[in-house]
């Protein structure tokens, strides 16, 4: 759904327009998680103006069971009628407490760093790839569905690519109607891995139909008997799902990262924006990597194809697929830090607020670099490593003053209390990985 077909409407009056019987009321919480009300169309009006009320305790955003409920007040501008189900509209929203904007909500804290691009005069725009597998579960576990899709190298193999023809072309269709203007879809690098694209557009935009696409392809799947799964790493043999960004900034309808005359195409602008991006890389890894999983993707030595395709060293290169940073044309960069568990609204407000840092600044970028960062291993190096586990990228978040500040301080304590949580569970399981290696020690 357009801006323009439904600024300026009430809720109510879109419902008659479009035969919505229901509204579906969502949010995303500091871990990502989607929440949700169910709003009949005859009662939204309410709910437009007052907001739908959860507690925040059972919701992922902090505060005790005791504290005072916080309201989904839903975006009109974010309507998207669900494709498979056109009675029920949905509608990403803006968490507020007591009346405010809420801190710890991510769409607000995205909101906040965009409106500080705005007034500096510049609009953010983004894409998003957000690689997906489709599994089956059975009493052994999950498994690649596709049996029949086993080859070492399957990376745009078109036999098990058109197995799926009937599952994503109808996801394509959907995100036509949707007016996303999808454009290519592939079979990635790992067996049972996909990736659809879609056309960028503005940073906020881009976080809701994230959302969205996650919700779209997981019902879909269930739907024909299978899970589909973004999470950063579901096979230890296998390439891990990335949710790579790629940005540019605007004003006056300008990209103002393209400048032909460079030979990357990129301005200096860009560079600077690049360079603020990577001064603060350790510490977005806690936001663009936020699982104990997503390190299993990030600084993996190598995957049954034969590459990881994701960065373990804090490095821009040109259209070269091993750095953190890619510069894949002119006009735009690439960010191949971030996963497929990351909350993109928080993934964002880092990233942006690093760059307009680094713009603010007028930081110079160091040397871009054409090497085959995988063939580096983790011998000792030049360059800064990423984080190698969960703990690790918290604490360089917690030492990053910039992304504290982004985050703010009620948002950052959640958010830290709930991964040191995640941490300390997971490091108190011992494996069977552990129990072979060191059984007879
Ligand atoms: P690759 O696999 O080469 O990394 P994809 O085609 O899968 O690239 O995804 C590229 C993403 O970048 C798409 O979402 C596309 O719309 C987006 N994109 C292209 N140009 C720009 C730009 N100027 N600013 C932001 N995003 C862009
Ligand atoms: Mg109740
Ligand atoms: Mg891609
Ligand atoms: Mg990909
Ligand atoms: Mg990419």
């Amino acid at each position: 759904m357009t801006t323009t077909l439904t600024k300026g409407k009430a809720l109510a009056e879109l419902a008659k327009e479009l035969q919505l019987d229901f509204f579906l009321v969502s949010y995303t919480d500091l871990l990502g998680g989607t929440r949700a009300k169910l709003v009949p169309a005859a009662k939204i009006t309410a709910v437009e103006n007052d907001g739908a009320c959860f507690a925040p305790f059972a919701s992922n955003l902090g505060l005790g069971p005791d504290a005072h409920d916080i309201a989904a007040v839903p975006d009109p501008s974010s309507l998207i009628v669900l494709p498979w189900q056109p009675n029920v509209g949905w509608l990403a929203s803006d968490v507020y407490l007591d009346g405010e904007p809420f801190a710890a909500s991510p769409r607000v804290i995205f909101k906040k760093v965009s409106q500080q691009c705005e007034n500096l005069g510049y609009s953010y725009k983004t894409g998003v790839e957000a690689e997906f597998f489709l599994l089956k579960k059975s009493e052994q576990g999950y498994q690649i569905a596709d049996t029949q899709d086993t080859a070492a190298r399957p990376c745009y193999d078109q036999l098990n690519l058109m197995r799926q023809f009937e599952l994503i072309s109808t996801l394509v269709g959907y995100m036509e109607e949707l007016g996303w203007e999808p454009y290519q879809c592939d079979h990635e690098d790992a067996n049972g891995q996909f990736e659809i694209n879609w056309t960028y557009t503005d940073a906020l935009t881009t976080c809701d139909r994230h959302v969205f696409f996650k919700y779209m392809v997981k019902t879909l799947a269930e739907q024909r008997g299978l899970t589909a799964t973004f999470m950063p790493k579901p096979f230890s043999q296998l390439t891990g799902n990335g949710a790579h960004i790629h940005m540019s900034l605007w004003n006056d309808g300008q990209n103002i990262f393209a400048d032909a005359s460079e030979e990357m195409g990129l301005s200096g602008i860009a560079y600077e924006f690049l360079a603020g991006v990577l001064s603060h890389g350790r510490g977005l890894a806690a936001l663009c990597s936020p699982t104990i999983n997503s390190y299993r993707r990030i600084g993996a030595t190598t995957t049954a194809s034969g590459s990881t395709w994701s960065p373990r060293y804090i490095s821009y290169g040109g259209n070269n697929r091993t750095h953190m940073i890619r510069i894949p044309e002119g006009g735009r960069f690439e960010c191949r830090l971030v996963d497929g568990a990351a909350n993109l609204y928080l993934a964002l407000a880092g990233i942006l607020a690093a760059g307009m840092e680094g713009m603010a600044k007028h930081l110079v970028i160091g040397k871009r670099l054409d090497e085959n960062m995988f063939v580096r291993g983790l011998e000792f190096s030049d360059l800064q490593i990423l984080p190698t586990s969960l703990l690790e990228a918290l604490q360089c978040l917690e030492k990053d003053s910039l992304l504290m500040q982004t985050l703010g301080e009620q948002a950052a304590k959640t958010f830290l209390d709930f991964k040191y949580q995640e941490w300390n569970s997971y490091n108190a399981q011992v494996t069977t990985w552990e129990v072979e290696q060191y059984v007879n020690c």
